[in-house]
């Protein structure tokens, strides 16, 4: 399921290029292109769906499954000393990208750049 003007959708189909942190056939990780902090990630899934309030139970299950190794691997990669998951659901809650995702902010300490 791929939509035509989802960003998320184009680059996982290679489209839009990306840096890619994970992937298997149900996720898709790579960094944000607006670091917060440095590792800042996202993983969608690979099937589309708008947010939290239109994902089935399947893609739910697949999707948040992997988010602990996606997170580990942000550990082992850029050594944060804490990480926040962050996940915003419509345009007041700040979501921009109509494609389900998580945010990965590694932290690093008080002065790491976020808030
Ligand atoms: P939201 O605001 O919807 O929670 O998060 C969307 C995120 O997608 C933002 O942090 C934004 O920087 C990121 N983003 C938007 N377009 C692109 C893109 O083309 N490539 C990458 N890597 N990240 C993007
Ligand atoms: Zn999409």
């Amino acid at each position: 399921m791929s939509h035509e003007d989802c960003i998320f959708c184009k680059i996982i189909d290679g489209d839009i290029p990306s840096a890619k942190v994970y992937e298997d056939d149900f996720v898709y990780a790579f960094l944000d292109i607006s670091q917060v902090t440095k590792g800042h990630t996202l993983i969608i899934p690979k099937k589309h769906t708008k947010n939290i309030y239109e994902t089935p139970e399947d893609i739910a299950r697949e999707f948040f499954a992997r988010v602990p190794k996606v997170a580990n691997a942000i550990k082992a990669t850029y050594n944060p000393i804490g990480m926040n998951l962050l996940n915003n659901n419509e345009k007041p809650a700040d979501q921009s990208v109509f494609h389900l995702h998580i945010h990965l902010i590694p932290r690093y300490g008080e002065n790491d750049g976020y808030s």
